[in-house]
């Protein structure tokens, strides 16, 4: 690839699909791919990328990870981010087209383009994200700002941070990741001819319907929301039984705000509600549901104690069930066979360690064979000669 990073030799289009990290490949797969071209990207290092070892995803992606519900989503954007890094020392940018996460892996889909003036937005489209200990809440700060002013337009850092010491909603402390991509993560236009043409012709591919599935949930996501909650996550930290997501969804749409799940999990919540107007939905369901901890744990006891700032009402609203779903499309799959995933790296190391120990073995065999051979005539000699 560093072979190919001048403009006439550049490639239309590179696929980087490495077992595990593709981090390494970054700096020069951003350099060889032409002005418009498409560069695809598969990393398996799921475990660092959603909040085990920190300072490994740091130190390959130049970002903090955390664990959080939406951290397969995070995952996508800590990887969008350290592309776009990379693309940036070159003059150039990213544009998502799809950026998918599924089974054991997340896959992206970017075009390159080159534009030192476009490059300039880049600080805006980035974020670190504060993440309540206790409720799970999070919060957006954007790296930078873009001003515009009566002499034209500059970039400023931003005004932060974006929450108070503590928690409003539980009174518990932040934790800070990122930074990430907060940009969109897919390009919808793109993703429409995808489903057109498969609907032409659905019996092209044998994973047609799966992909049918998982592209028309992406079609349904909330562009401009990074990140979500899943609905199971939040009534477990109030100790109630969880409501259904056409009640959840309807509570949210009912309070005048957009709703839609995330492709990556299938009981995801991604709103551009206020972090307090999810937890007054959810205060109010557990009102209606109460659990026998809920008023005697702390995180819950004092989110249960705060009044709420709107009428929630779990009316069905019209919205509440996504067409995906309606249309019973084959949106998650479920694992073909138990313990399916990816299997032990391949180990050619191994292989040459057995390879180099069974030669030493063979050697070694060969040399006492000879040696007894020696022993033994030297020994039938010593009985000649005594004879
Ligand atoms: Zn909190």
């Amino acid at each position: 690839m560093y072979k190919h990073r001048q403009f006439k030799d550049r490639f239309d289009a590179v696929d980087l699909d490495p077992y595990g990290t593709a981090a390494p490949f970054l700096d020069a797969a951003v350099q060889c791919v032409k002005d418009g071209g498409l560069l695809m990207i598969t990393c398996t290092d799921m475990a660092i990328l959603c909040g085990n070892g920190v300072e490994a995803c740091h130190a390959k992606y130049g970002s903090v990870s955390a664990k959080m519900s939406c951290c397969h989503e995070m995952a996508l954007r800590i990887v969008l981010r350290s592309i776009e890094s990379h693309a940036n020392r070159y003059g150039r940018y990213i544009v998502p087209l799809i950026s998918l996460s599924a089974d054991f892996y997340i896959r992206l889909f970017v075009r390159i383009f080159t534009s030192p003036s476009t490059v300039k937005e880049s600080v805006t489209k980035l974020s670190m994200v504060y993440t309540c200990n206790g409720c799970k809440s999070f919060h957006l700060q954007p790296l930078g700002n873009r001003l515009v002013t009566t002499l034209g337009q500059k970039y400023i850092p931003s005004v932060g941070p974006p929450v108070n010491k503590n928690c409003d909603i539980c009174g518990y402390t932040f934790k800070i990741s990122g930074p990430i991509w907060s940009y969109r993560l897919h390009d919808k236009e793109f993703i429409t001819k995808i489903v057109e043409n498969l609907n032409k012709e659905i019996d092209l591919y044998g994973t047609s319907k799966r992909m049918l599935g998982i592209l028309t949930v992406m079609l349904e996501e909330l562009d401009d929301c990074p990140l979500f909650h899943k609905y199971e996550d939040l009534s477990s930290i109030l100790h109630v039984t969880s409501p259904s997501i056409t009640e959840i969804r309807s509570a949210i749409l009912n309070a005048g705000y957009k709703v839609s799940i995330s492709h990556a999990a299938p009981t995801s919540v991604k709103t551009d509600a206020p972090q307090n107007v999810i937890w007054d939905v959810m205060r109010a369901w557990a009102n209606l549901h109460p659990g026998k901890k809920t008023m005697e744990l702390d995180v819950s006891k004092t989110i249960m104690s705060k009044k709420s700032s709107i009428e929630v009402s779990f009316e069905p609203h019209t919205e509440a069930e996504p067409s995906s779903r309606k249309n019973n499309l084959l949106r998650f799959q479920i694992n073909p066979t138990r313990n399916w995933g990816p299997k032990c790296k391949a180990t050619s190391s191994v292989n040459q360690n057995n390879e180099e120990k069974q030669s030493r073995k063979s050697k070694r065999k060969k040399r006492n064979q000879t040696n007894n051979v020696e022993n033994k005539k030297s020994k039938e000699e010593e009985n000649d000669m005594a004879s």
